[in-house]
């Protein structure tokens, strides 16, 4: 069974923290806050799936928090139910700008709890639906690391922060050796599985969280290095190409071994103009790597 989501309650009061635990807690995590500043400080490892936030408080007003947490970019796609008393005057409005300010539902108080309970479900599985398939988009179904999209996207992340910070960043283009003669001779279906612990092997080689792996596409791959300089990419590597070798996947027709290898074309830089030029930069070192007798890797600075 799944775990269960986390829920966020933002409200000045008690009783209403407890009512609202009361009914959610069976089904979900529930974590309540009478502080906006203190919640919004827990967001982080409290990680909710969505999160029920009271308009009138005295610190801080709900419509203030909002603003607050969708400015925030690592938490503004967490779904926000808005609560308030009922206001002959000014309940209307108040629902009006708690949609405009990004809320996605709002609930007025006092609430029939079964109602706070659909609504609560509703934008929860909503917001793991679209977890997942963020998630997805970016996954390569066959070996389990980034797909190209999640290498654009993390190549895209980690050169601006080089650019912005001033740090090293380095990537290895790695491409599998004859892999075609490897396709034609075991076929398609070993090719996959051949690939599928090629790919697991050159992510579980990377030691630094930060370190990035991912199919770039056919038989290649790409690993991203952070904060990584030219002598600690050669080191990276030399690792990997002796943790491909070690696989000891039997390639009878390659050339170059007996074993499946690969070459690496590994490029260094410090906050260069377009991340571009550091792909083509490993690019030409694997075509240099495949060049001198494959199952190697050949490196260059920029
Ligand atoms: P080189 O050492 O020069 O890289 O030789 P190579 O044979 O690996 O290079 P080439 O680009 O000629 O062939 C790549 C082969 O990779 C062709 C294709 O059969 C195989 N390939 C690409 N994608 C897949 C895949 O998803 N599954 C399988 N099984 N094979 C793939
Ligand atoms: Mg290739
Ligand atoms: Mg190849």
């Amino acid at each position: 069974m799944r775990n269960k989501a986390s829920i966020m309650i933002i409200d000045d009061s008690k009783f209403m923290l407890a009512a609202l635990t009361n009914i959610l807690s069976p089904f979900y995590h529930v974590h309540g806050f009478q502080d906006v500043m203190r919640a919004i400080h827990n967001m982080e490892d409290v990680s909710p799936s969505l999160i029920l936030l009271d308009v009138v408080m005295p610190e801080m007003s709900g419509f203030d928090a909002i603003k607050l947490i969708k400015a925030d970019p690592s938490v503004r796609d967490i779904p926000v139910i808005m609560m308030t008393a009922q206001d002959e005057n000014s309940g209307s409005d108040n629902e009006v700008q708690c949609f405009m300010l990004g809320a996605v539902d709002f609930v007025l108080k006092p609430f029939k709890p079964p109602v706070v309970l659909a609504r609560v479900r509703t934008h929860v599985k909503l917001y793991e639906y679209h977890k997942e398939l963020e998630k997805t988009s970016i996954t390569d179904a066959l070996t389990g690391i980034y797909n190209r999209r999640g290498f654009d996207e993390m190549m895209h992340h980690e050169w601006s922060r080089s650019v912005r910070e001033t740090s090293d960043l380095s990537m290895c283009m790695i491409d599998i050796d004859h892999f075609k003669y490897y396709n034609d001779h075991y076929g398609h279906q070993e090719g996959d599985n051949a690939l599928h612990m090629v790919g697991q092997a050159i992510k579980n080689a990377l030691h630094r969280e930060t370190d990035i792996a991912a199919r770039y596409g056919g038989e290649e791959f790409a690993v991203i290095l952070p904060e990584v300089d030219g002598h600690g990419a050669e080191i990276v590597a030399a690792h990997l190409n002796q943790v491909i070798r070690d696989l000891n996947i039997k390639h009878e027709h390659s050339p170059v071994a007996g074993i499946v290898t690969i070459s690496i074309g590994v490029a260094s830089s410090c906050s260069i103009p377009h991340q571009d030029h550091l792909i083509k930069a490993a690019d030409d070192m694997l075509y240099q790597a495949k060049e001198t007798g494959r199952n190697r890797f050949c490196r260059t600075a920029l």
